[in-house]
């Protein structure tokens, strides 16, 4: 049964469209959202063209009306998450403009109960689950990474101090040991000091010497730290120097979203501003070792909050919020092109044109699985953003 649904499965790209309901306390409610059939299609009216003129239909895997609770819209995520254990890797998108619903598909809302849980918890709880039910022959080990891409760079938001950092933490014991030398070579270099007085050696040669050392070490220590961190990531996020945590239970994975999210806000002006103007990425690695046969399986599970898909006007932004919108622009477009390459079997797929595309390549494609998660406000003010959402899917399924 697994085999034919994961036959099923290959090679898939999946787009969902969810609506997101009406919040408690708007008091215009007129929606442009004609009819949702069980088949997927939908309708969408033009509020200024009323009539058949102003209506479009689009189709997708399955559309999710603004009843639908979290749960049925994990329903039918959970079998790409359970393939993940066997190795495979699939990337999951929510698109849509600002408002439109992604973070509560995603995360949920703050402080959200069980029942309100997003796709990010839903799917970790799903996977220590199926990795714990197979545990006879099979022992697995998760580790998770959280990044955040704004402007074109990426940003670890699981640092322990918010700042980025270059090494994991448990290689921190290391760098504490280099201290130690560096601390030893600055003890040895006054000595030589001393030494080089008393022989009237110029100061100029110890002070060369000294830091070539120091530079010498730091090669060693950069050197090595690459290395182990390509060891342990075969096909993952193409950022090695994220830090990578390993995980036991959805409580530790709870912790961390918590401090990811705090960190999000880091250096923001303004929480939301910033982070709908970002595309957030937590990445859960999965090692599954047969114990009796000794092979060894990868899959990663990647969970993306997309930057807000709203066009802004260029009329009205300068200097550094404009360059903000021509990275969102060129990210998004450039995920349609590869997405759009991948479901037409295109030859070439271009991955090297944007940041986000470049980070998620090894994940994209191949036997990936990719699902799209389409979200819109069904606000009449919101109609030609709808629309501009609708088309990007359009393409993409
Ligand atoms: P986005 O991340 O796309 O900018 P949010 O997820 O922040 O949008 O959603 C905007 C608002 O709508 C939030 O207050 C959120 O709680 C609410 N919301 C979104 N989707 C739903 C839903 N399915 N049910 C209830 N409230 C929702
Ligand atoms: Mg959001």
């Amino acid at each position: 049964k697994l085999f034919s649904e994961l036959q099923d499965l290959k090679g898939n790209i999946r787009v969902y469209c969810r609506i997101r309901p009406f919040l408690p306390g708007q008091t215009e409610k007129l929606s442009t959202i004609e009819n949702i059939s069980e088949n997927g299609q939908l309708v969408i009216a033009n509020p200024s063209k009323p009539g058949k003129d102003g209506q479009r239909s689009f189709k997708f895997n399955k559309v999710f009306g603004p009843d639908a609770t979290q749960g049925e819209v994990f329903a039918d995520i959970q079998p790409f998450v359970k393939s993940v254990v066997d190795g495979y890797n699939v990337c999951i998108f929510a698109y849509g403009q600002t408002g439109s619903g992604k973070t509560y598909t995603m995360t949920g809302p703050t402080g959200a109960t069980e029942e309100e849980w997003g796709v990010n918890y839903l799917a970790l709880n799903h996977l220590f689950k199926v990795s714990q039910d197979r545990k006879s022959n099979m022992v697995y080990e998760v580790a998770v990474q959280m990044v955040e891409i704004y402007n074109e760079q990426v940003r670890d938001l699981l640092s322990s101090d918010g700042s980025p950092k270059r090494y994991p933490y448990f290689k921190q014991d290391r760098l504490a040991k280099y201290k130690f030398v560096n601390l030893f070579i600055c003890i040895c270099v006054c000595v030589c000091v001393c030494v080089c007085v008393c022989l009237y050696i110029t100061l100029f040669e110890v002070f060369f010497f000294g830091c070539l050392n120091s530079l010498l070490i730091l090669v060693i220590l950069d050197l090595h730290t690459v290395g182990i961190t390509t060891i342990s990531q075969p096909n993952g996020l193409a950022v090695p120097e994220a830090c990578m945590h390993p995980v036991i239970s959805t409580s530790d994975v709870l912790d961390l979203m918590d401090i990811g999210f705090k960190n999000r806000a880091v250096g923001a002006t303004a929480l939301n501003a910033r982070s709908s103007r970002s595309h957030s990425i937590v990445t859960v690695h999965v090692c599954g070792k047969n114990v009796k046969t000794g092979t060894v399986l990868y899959g990663n599970l990647h969970l993306i909050d997309l930057a807000g898909s709203e066009r802004v006007d260029r009329s009205e932004v300068t200097g550094h919020r404009l360059r903000e919108a021509q990275h969102i622009n060129k990210s998004l477009s450039s995920l349609g092109d590869v997405i759009f390459a991948l479901a037409k079997k295109s030859p070439h797929v271009p991955y090297r044109n944007s940041k986000l595309t470049q980070v998620l390549q090894s994940s994209l494609g191949g036997q990936a699985k990719t699902i799209m998660l389409v979200q819109l406000n069904p606000d009449a003010t919101s109609f030609s953003e709808s629309m501009s959402t609708l088309k990007f899917a359009e393409r993409v399924s």
